[in-house]
C-alpha cells in the first residue's frame, strides 16, 4: 500500500497535552463499582503521570452471563471521578446507543474496541452517529491481523468529520504459540504508521501481554518504536478485578512501571551523536542500494532461466535445486550471524518472486 497523504489527522499535541511523557491513558478494564472507580481515579491522579482515565462500561465478553459492565450507572461514577480528579474520560463504545449515552455524560473521548473494529457495519454505524460531534476517537486494531480492516475503520471515523483520532495497537489473535495474550506483530502498526505518518499511535501493552509480568517489556518496546503513548489497565485491587485481572496493575504499580521506562528521543540529537548516526545511515543507504541492485540482477537471470526452461519443456520448480539453495543459504546466513527466522522469510520471498516471474513467462504466448 502506498503512503496516504490525503487524510489530515489533527496532531496530538494540539488537543491532548500529555501531563508526562509518554502520553498515558490508564484506568480499569471495567468500571465495577462507585468505590472502585473513585479509588482507582484518585490513585491515578496522585501518580501525576496520567492524562486520561479509561474504563469499560459495556464489556464485550466471549461467553454470556459473565460480567458485562455496569452501563449508564458506571458513567455516573466516572463523571464523579472526573469531578474529583480533573482527569478526562475515555470509554469504549460498540454501538450508536453507547455513543449516545457517552455524549449525554459528556465523556471526553471514546474508543472502538478490537471486537468492533473488526466489523465494518458496526464501525459505520458508530461513525454515522459521530457525525457532527467532533469527539476524539481511539481506534483499536481489529482482533485479527488485518491491516486493511484497521485502516478501513480509521477511514470510516475520519470521513464522519472526526480528525482527532488515535490508533491503538493492542495486539492480534493468532493461532501460533506465544507468550503473549495477543501477539504484537509490530510490523502491522509500523506499516500503518508508514501509510499515515500523521496518525497518532499508542500501544496497549495490557491486552498484548495478558499478564503483569510482560507489561514493562512490551511498553518499553513500544516506546523504542516511537509510539506517542500507552494505554495501560489499572485497578485499585487487580486481584479482585471482574475482568482482565491478571494484566491490571495498581496505580502505584503503574507509577513504578512508567518510571522505569527509558524514553529515547526520536529526532534531533546534537553534536557527535548526530554525525555518527548520519555516517551509519549513509552506510545503510549504500548497502540497501547494493541489495536492490543485486536483487534486480538476480531477477534478470531468473528471467533467462525462465525462457530456457520454457524452450526445453522443463518444470519451473526443481525441488532438489531449491532444497540445495535453501540449505546452503540458511547455513551461510547463519554463519554470518543472521537470524534463522529472518533468513527463512527472506529466502522464501525471493524464491516466491522467482517462481512468479517464471510462471508469467510460461503463460506468455510465444
Ligand atoms: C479493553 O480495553 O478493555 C478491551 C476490551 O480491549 P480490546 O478491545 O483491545 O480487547
Ligand atoms: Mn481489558
Amino acid at each position: 500500500m502506498s503512503a496516504n497523504e490525503s487524510l489530515k489527522f489533527r496532531s496530538l499535541n494540539t488537543w491532548l497535552k500529555p501531563v508526562s511523557l509518554p502520553l498515558l491513558i490508564s484506568g480499569p478494564c471495567s468500571a465495577e463499582s462507585r468505590r472502585q472507580v473513585m479509588e482507582t481515579a484518585l490513585g491515578l491522579a496522585s501518580t501525576g503521570m496520567v492524562s486520561v482515565m479509561r474504563a469499560g462500561v459495556w464489556k464485550p465478553r466471549t461467553r454470556p452471563r459473565s460480567f458485562e459492565g455496569k452501563g449508564e450507572e458506571a458513567l455516573r461514577w466516572l463523571v464523579e471521578a472526573r469531578e474529583a480528579t480533573g482527569l478526562p474520560l475515555a470509554v469504549e463504545v460498540a454501538s450508536p446507543a453507547h455513543l449516545e449515552l457517552c455524549l449525554k455524560y459528556d465523556i471526553d473521548m471514546v474508543w472502538i474496541g478490537a471486537r468492533t473494529s473488526v466489523n465494518p457495519f458496526s464501525v459505520q454505524e458508530i461513525a454515522d452517529a459521530l457525525f457532527g460531534t467532533e469527539l476524539p476517537v481511539l481506534v483499536k486494531n481489529p482482533v485479527n491481523p488485518d491491516l486493511k480492516l484497521w485502516i478501513g475503520a480509521i477511514e470510516r471515523i475520519y470521513h464522519s468529520g472526526i480528525d482527532r483520532i488515535i490508533a491503538v495497537h493492542r495486539g492480534f489473535n493468532t493461532y501460533e504459540d506465544s507468550v503473549f495474550r495477543n501477539a504484537p506483530l509490530w510490523e502491522i502498526p509500523i506499516e500503518l504508521k508508514r501509510i499515515f505518518p500523521g496518525l497518532p499511535m499508542i500501544c496497549d501493552p495490557s491486552h498484548i501481554s495478558g499478564s503483569r509480568r510482560l507489561l514493562l517489556q512490551v511498553a518499553q518496546n513500544a516506546i523504542d518504536l516511537d509510539y506517542d503513548g500507552l494505554m495501560i489497565e489499572s485497578h485499585c485491587n487487580p486481584e479482585q478485578a471482574l475482568t482482565d485481572s491478571s494484566q491490571q496493575v495498581t496505580p502505584e504499580g503503574l507509577f513504578e512501571l512508567v518510571s522505569s521506562l527509558v524514553v529515547r528521543r526520536s529526532g534531533c540529537i546534537k553534536g557527535e551523536a548526530t554525525r555518527e548516526l548520519e555516517a551509519y545511515r549513509r552506510q545503510i543507504d549504500d548497502i540497501d542500494r547494493n541489495i536492490l541492485y543485486f536483487l534486480s540482477k538476480r531477477m534478470e537471470i531468473v528471467e533467462k532461466i525462465g525462457h530456457l526452461k520454457k524452450k526445453n519443456d522443463l518444470t519451473i520448480l526443481q525441488i532438489r535445486r531449491w532444497n540445495n539453495i535453501f540449505r546452503d543459504r540458511m547455513k551461510r546466513g547463519q554463519d554470518l550471524g543472521l537470524d534463522p527466522v529472518f533468513l527463512r522469510t527472506l529466502l522464501e520471498m525471493v524464491h516466491q518472486q522467482s517462481i512468479e516471474l517464471q510462471t508469467r513467462i510460461m503463460n506468455e504466448n510465444s
